[in-house]
């Protein structure tokens, strides 16, 4: 742990002089207001920095110096951009420390998680640059009459804003695809986690990206973000975070037609049936809610286990969670960090009232260690009923919630029976039983006898209240892209 702290210390030293600024047309500059916020440490709630407050007139400048480097980043040979999107691959990797303590620092996440997270976001941007000489790639489609040629274009400037939850790693899934199609971006990163985007940005900048292909504005929501969302010259906006401001942003989008992308909350099941491998189950269980302090989109927040088999699961169950070990992030013997900021710990903290009123035992967990951060013990709600509010909002936090079942229609009815669908986790030995239930399960992807692993070319997104669209393979150059249809007369 000190080792790593003294490392941290270096590494934020400049963000300690200058603070963070935003990178508009190839420059750093302060908000045009002037104005700036802070960012503390979810660890002590000490001061990390002073951040630009960006605005409506930084959002302006930065949307135009997208529109102006557009046509020469569009028409960039794309062997040229491959080359780049590699360099700044090679880069992340060689800052990969760098980005793991600050980001560790910034949003409390473990260490032992965040290390991989900087690697995956390198990996994101290899991924893109392979794909990026295909991107143009069109069918011909003749008739009788015409030789008809499809292609895609890029779609133009693109907005990405992207939450606080691997702030870093998430950055890099929406902002390679969106150079490696040909777009120019301009980045609204979380007000709570500004560090690492700032450091993605100089990496870019230096790997020899030309100015104003991607452009860094920080701020708040309401405003930084909102502006963006509403700029004429921005064509789409890539948006992760929780569903309300997804809907939010559809609105606020839909004077200008915004085509959205939209990555959203959950409240995953994870499905044991009796007939399981109940030992990997129980690590996949534990692993998919209890890493990354559960603030992860595709955490399995629920846990719907068949009665025959409950009693025994839970009082295993119980056994690890009260083993996790909570402490400092850049601690390598810890799993469990702080959450990302004081608002988040108070929404965490506030179900294990609900969870108590509405009758549901508190089995593991519950509490607050003693402390200057926003740490909270790893909890598992047990004896709930699907209806309940522990059973149906997503918390994000290191909280599971376990609903017994009896069969399988019931084990399906209570997962399909939330306002969300993007993860599902099933555990069973019966094939027939794997493929019938995951046709029904209303989630944009689903794992049986596993967690959750990604693979990139395959499609990542949700349904119903989990979001719009998807991302991964090709799927995100239908985003990022128009198709277009040439008819030449035979
Ligand atoms: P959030 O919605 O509060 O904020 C996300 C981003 O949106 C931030 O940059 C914020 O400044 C910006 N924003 C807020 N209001 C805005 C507005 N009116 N217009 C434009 N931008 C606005 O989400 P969060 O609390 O930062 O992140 C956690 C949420 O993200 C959880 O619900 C989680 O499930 C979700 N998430 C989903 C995925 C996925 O792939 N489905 C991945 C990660 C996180």
């Amino acid at each position: 742990l000190d080792e790593n702290l003294t490392k941290l210390d270096g590494y934020l030293a400049r963000f300690r002089q200058d603070g963070i600024r935003n990178h508009i047309d190839g420059q750093s500059v302060a908000a045009s207001s002037g104005e700036s916020f802070e960012t503390r440490s979810p660890v002590d709630n000490s001061l990390i920095c002073g951040v630009a407050k960006g605005g409506a007139q930084d959002i302006d400048a930065a949307a135009k110096a997208a529109k102006a480097a557009f046509p020469a980043w569009r028409d960039m040979r794309a062997s040229e951009r491959k080359a780049i999107l590699n360099r700044i691959a090679d880069a992340i990797v060689e800052r990969a420390e760098e980005i793991a303590l600050c980001e560790c620092w910034d949003t409390g996440q473990a260490l032992r998680f965040m290390s991989k997270a900087a690697l995956r976001g390198a990996e994101n941007f290899r991924f893109f640059a392979e794909k990026a000489t295909a991107a143009r790639d069109g069918q011909s489609l003749p008739s009788a009459t015409l030789m008809n040629i499809t292609t895609r274009v890029p779609i133009g400037p693109v907005g990405v804003i992207t939450p606080w939850n691997t702030p870093f790693m998430l950055s890099t899934w929406k902002i390679a695809p969106a150079l490696a199609a040909g777009c120019t971006v301009v980045h609204k990163p979380a007000e709570f986690s500004p560090l690492t985007a700032r450091i993605l940005m100089e990496i870019a900048d230096e790997a020899g990206l030309p100015k104003g292909v991607w452009n860094l504005v920080n701020g708040f929501g309401e405003d930084a973000g909102k502006a963006l969302t509403e700029h004429p010259d921005i064509k789409a906006i890539a948006f992760v975070g929780e569903s309300r401001t997804g809907s939010m942003i559809m609105k606020q989008g839909a004077d200008t037609l915004k085509r959205v992308h939209f990555e959203l909350g959950g409240k995953n099941p994870v499905v044991v049936f009796d007939d399981a491998d109940l030992d990997r189950a129980l690590d996949a269980a534990v692993f998919m809610i209890y890493s990354l302090n559960g603030e992860r989109c595709t955490s399995s927040s629920r846990l719907l286990v068949q009665s025959s088999i409950a009693e025994e699961f839970q009082a295993k169950l119980v056994e690890r969670v009260n083993r996790i070990r909570v402490g400092h992030p850049l601690d390598p013997a810890t799993e469990i960090g702080p959450l990302i900021h004081k608002v988040h710990y108070d929404k965490v903290t506030s179900y294990f009232d609900v969870a108590r009123q509405d009758g549901a035992t508190i089995a593991a967990g519950g509490t607050t260690p003693e402390s200057k951060g926003y740490y909270v013990a790893p909890t598992l709600f047990t004896d709930a009923r699907p209806d309940m509010r522990i059973a149906q909002e997503e918390i994000f936090g290191p909280v599971l919630t376990a609903i017994p079942f009896e069969t399988e229609e019931e084990a399906l009815e209570i997962a399909n029976g939330v306002a969300y669908g993007l993860t599902g986790y099933v555990w069973t030995n019966d094939i027939t039983r794997a493929l019938r239930f995951t046709d029904k399960l209303e989630a944009g992807m689903i794992w049986v006898n596993s967690e959750n692993v990604r693979h990139l070319p395959t499609p990542f997104g949700g349904v119903k209240a989990s979001g719009i669209g998807r991302d991964g393979g090709d799927w995100s150059f239908e985003f990022y892209m128009e198709q277009k249809h040439i008819g030449l007369a035979l």
